[in-house]
């Protein structure tokens, strides 16, 4: 961790994305790093939309690299993603992702009746 002195040096530089002051977006946040086996715990500031998107993987190479991240570590520092988080957790969620896939379905054919019956009825 670093101390409140370090930090507000730290974050003198802004969000370490686009650069926006501590005022501006109403408080930086810190932004964990991963670790590294040398120097520990890292932090950098983030504006709370920047830090968001960082935490979830969402920022482009272009951000990675202007913070100093490898795209390819910053990857690996990542939660795994794939078919373990995208399957619905619980029958709640299967449940209501095949609600959403049947409702689609059923707009779909209501809308081909729609079109089959509007043309015999003459109404398209
Ligand atoms: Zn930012």
């Amino acid at each position: 961790m670093v101390t409140k002195l370090e930090w507000d040096v730290i974050k003198k530089r802004g969000c370490a994305v686009c650069g926006k002051s501590d005022v501006a977006v109403g408080g930086l946040e810190k932004a964990h790093l991963k670790a590294k086996s040398k120097n520990g715990t890292q932090v950098i500031p983030m504006c709370p939309t920047h830090h968001k998107k960082f935490d979830k993987g969402l920022l482009k190479d272009s951000e990675l690299e202007k913070i100093g991240i490898d795209p390819e570590k910053y990857k690996k520092y990542l939660p795994k993603k794939g078919s373990g988080t995208s399957k619905p957790k619980t029958a709640i969620e299967e449940y209501e992702k095949a609600q959403k896939e049947t409702a689609k379905k059923m707009k779909k054919a209501n809308d081909e009746t729609k079109k089959i019956f509007g043309r015999r009825l003459g109404l398209i």
